[in-house]
């Protein structure tokens, strides 16, 4: 296997040269690494480009994978080593696009460091993002200490770090921050917080059965496979579940205090906390709008691209895993590898007329 090359950040067939390639691949998450996999075991050269130093993607960044409670890093690290070793794969990493389009040469990516590839298709694959947790600035987050986003607090438990500086006895999630909502995020359910939040709350009750955990809710959605048995387990192992966002994320005697309303039994409640998790809700990113806007892809309602299966509305761009909406890995990976086959067949075949 040929390690990615410090100097410059690329690894596999070509290495050091831009070129031409049959796929360009952007995005180095599970979706892009799986349809990378995929497309080049069928023979196909591919050039996979990630901005950030290391492939992975949210998922190598994250501690415990649902449902199986997994560690994601047992998933994500075989499919990086498998990535970084097939000769068809070229990984560029650390590589900002500049410029991106459509030429007599098919589609090509210009990268910040001068690099330029080319390729008879296009995969986007870039994920997406959290809404900001300051589009609620009433729970304090970036102002009150130990107030946390759900993601965070994920990567602080993969570090192996403390996730404070005392131990916290009492922690508080609050589910659909910047999510349901028309003025202060994104107005659709983002999918994955609800089990994310439960997944954790029963991780951390698990470590100490003695800690106070709580989730604030509006509605619990626990559609994927093997949720609702989480849910269960949590509620089982002493988790509570409070119907009601809190209000307001204020301090009383030097400890976080959580106040709102259970919208069930129609009373007020003060909850103490020493952690107060937000499940901020999935969004596209900023810069994926400008990808968008310069391959004239059009936007479906909720403001991510719009898809029919894998293909966009411009010929020969295709999109895998979350970059379409909210989706966990294991949908992400499915998604990928459907992508890859609709982009073998508009290799093999030539280009077909996207269909609603
Ligand atoms: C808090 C949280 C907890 C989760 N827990 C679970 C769980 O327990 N189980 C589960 O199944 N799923 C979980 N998920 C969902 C999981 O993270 C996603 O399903 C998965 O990461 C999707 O993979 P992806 O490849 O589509 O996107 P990503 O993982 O986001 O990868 C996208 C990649 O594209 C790169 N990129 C973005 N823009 C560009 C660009 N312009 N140029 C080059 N590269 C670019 C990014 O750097 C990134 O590496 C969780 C999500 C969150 C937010």
């Amino acid at each position: 296997m040929k390690p990615a090359d410090d100097k410059d950040n690329v690894s596999g067939m070509g290495c050091g040269e831009g070129g031409r390639n049959d796929i360009v691949v952007i995005g180095g998450g599970i979706a892009g690494m799986t349809a990378s996999l995929a497309l080049a075991s069928l023979g196909h050269k591919v050039a996979l480009i990630e901005k950030s130093d290391k492939l992975g993607g949210r998922a190598g960044r994250l501690g415990t994978m649902l449902p199986q409670m997994l560690r994601c890093s047992e998933i994500i690290g075989p499919m990086v080593f498998r990535v970084l070793g097939d000769r068809n794969i070229k990984v560029l990493l650390s590589s900002e696009i500049s410029s991106i389009g459509r030429d007599d040469s098919g589609h090509f990516v210009e990268m910040d460091n001068g690099r330029r590839e080319t390729g008879s298709a296009i995969i986007i694959a870039t994920g997406l993002d959290t809404v900001p947790a300051g589009a609620v600035p009433e729970y304090g987050h970036g102002l009150r200490k130990g107030v946390m986003t759900l993601e965070e607090l994920e990567e602080r438990i993969a570090s192996g770090g403390p996730l404070s500086d005392e131990v916290p006895r009492a922690i508080v999630f609050v589910q659909c921050v910047g999510s349901r909502t028309e003025r202060r995020g994104v107005p659709y359910c983002s999918a994955l917080c609800c089990a994310n939040a439960i997944k954790n709350a029963l991780l951390l009750k698990r470590e100490d059965p003695g800690r106070d955990v709580t989730v604030l809710y509006i509605d619990i959605r626990t559609t994927g496979k093997g949720q609702e048995e989480l849910y269960r387990e949590a509620r089982r192992s002493g988790v509570r579940f409070i119907r009601g966002q809190p209000s307001l994320v204020t301090e009383r005697e030097g400890r976080l205090l959580v106040c709102g309303e259970n919208t069930l039994l129609r009373e007020l409640y003060e909850l103490p906390a020493d952690l107060v998790v937000l499940a901020t809700g999935l969004r596209q990113p900023p810069s994926n709008l400008l990808l968008m806007d310069e391959l004239e892809i059009a936007e479906g309602t909720t403001g991510f691209p719009l898809a029919f299966g894998s293909h966009t509305t411009a010929e020969g761009v295709f999109l895998a895993g979350s970059v379409k909406g909210p989706m966990d890995m294991p949908t992400a990976e499915r998604d990928a590898r459907a992508c890859a086959l609709d982009v073998h067949e508009h290799l093999v075949k030539g280009p077909r007329t996207a269909s609603p």
